[in-house]
């Protein structure tokens, strides 16, 4: 399929200081959109001046959330150049989320053309400072105008552009984290590993809870016993234990991050005792005990690495490696970035030329 291009005549004024850019704040001149109409498939992939969109008050999912998204950053490189880190992970999961939604597959390889080609058009809105990005997100929607549940017949596919600052402007400072024991996010047989909205919504009110006790975010436990952890706020959970680093199993409620997949797989290459596996508050908290919790961190795109100082399970409050970033979790940033910025050597794959 070819992506037409309708360039503005109107460009936006670009943030100018790069340091106050945050997150999720500035959107770019341009989106790719690609329509769905039960019949002809997907269609009309074009990329146009970003603007408003015009939805029928009755569309579908504005009343019962039959939509999709995913996240991913373009990177300015020492060399020049642009890159993406493993886009054709997110276009596949994009996929497995479509699946589990009744949204229509797209095509993998066509979707990561498209963000190639949206990046190229608006490069110049890439940031140039350490540790800036352009966040990507592409998303799909049912349109439909129908008050009736079933899954719809005609769905629009976005994709917007985001210039984002260092996720932590200070630096990489460990975060506390609040076990969460009355709230949960997903169960096994729902639609816990996919990335669509319900499951962010359903997340909001622990975390706002947990923010008003003092905590950056949640470790969520499972669904059903409230025993095994799963993830902390939208990320995946590493614990490093003495001799062993063990994150949980994806096993149905958990997303499975590409982070997380790359943790495991830099962790592997290092020669390290890496298990993906079932893992109890109980048992993090007796390694505690024992002296044998050593690091704790989040693994996600935004936040690449983030490292739990504190984590609070009822009355107990552990502090993790005396509230300090640890060795490993420290070494994995540095790899992680540096391979995103194009200053290390990746594994063949993993960081891929924009245009
Ligand atoms: C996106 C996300 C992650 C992290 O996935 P990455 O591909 O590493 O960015 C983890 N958990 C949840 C719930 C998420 O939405």
């Amino acid at each position: 399929m070819e992506i037409k291009v309708e360039r503005t005549k109107t460009p936006k004024t670009k943030p100018v200081d790069q340091s106050k850019l945050g997150f999720g704040n500035y959107y770019t001149d341009h989106m790719f959109v690609m329509n769905y109409d039960e019949g002809q498939g997907w269609h009309d992939a074009r990329i146009v001046p970003y603007a408003d969109i015009a939805l029928d008050p009755a569309a579908m999912v504005l009343h019962y959330g039959q939509e999709v998204f995913e996240g991913l950053k373009a990177y300015r490189c020492a060399d020049g150049s642009v890159r993406l880190f493993r886009p054709d992970k997110n276009m596949a999961r994009l996929n497995v989320s479509n699946e589990r939604l009744c949204i229509p597959a797209i095509d993998e390889a066509f979707a990561v053309e498209a963000i190639k080609k949206l990046v190229e058009v608006d490069q110049d809105w890439i940031p140039t400072a350490p540790d800036t990005s352009l966040y990507i997100r592409p998303f799909i929607f049912a349109t439909d105008a129908h008050v009736g549940v079933h899954p719809a017949h005609h769905y629009l596919f976005i994709i917007i552009l985001s210039p984002v600052g260092a996720y932590y402007p200070e630096g990489l400072n460990p975060v506390k984290i609040y076990v969460e024991n009355s709230y949960v996010r997903a169960v096994r047989g729902g639609m816990g590993f996919t990335k669509t909205g319900g499951n962010y919504a359903c997340s909001l009110k622990a975390q706002d809870e947990a923010a008003k006790a003092g905590y950056t975010q949640v470790l969520w436990l499972d669904g059903v016993e409230r025993k095994y952890v799963e993830e902390v706020g939208t990320m995946n959970v590493f614990f490093v234990f003495d001799g062993e680093i063990v994150t949980p199993a994806l096993q149905g409620s958990i997303l499975g991050g590409i982070t997380r997949m790359s943790c495991v797989e830099l962790l592997k290459s290092w020669g390290l005792n890496v298990s993906e596996r079932r893992v109890s508050i109980e048992e993090i908290a007796k390694a505690y005990d024992e002296g044998k919790l050593l690091e704790a961190f989040g693994s996600g795109t935004a936040a690449v690495i983030s490292p739990i100082g504190e984590l609070k399970w009822g009355d107990k409050i552990m502090t993790i490696n005396g509230g300090k970033i640890g060795a490993l979790s420290q070494k994995l940033y540095d790899n992680l970035t540096g391979i995103q910025w194009g200053k290390i050597e990746g594994p063949e794959g993993w960081s891929v030329k924009a245009f």
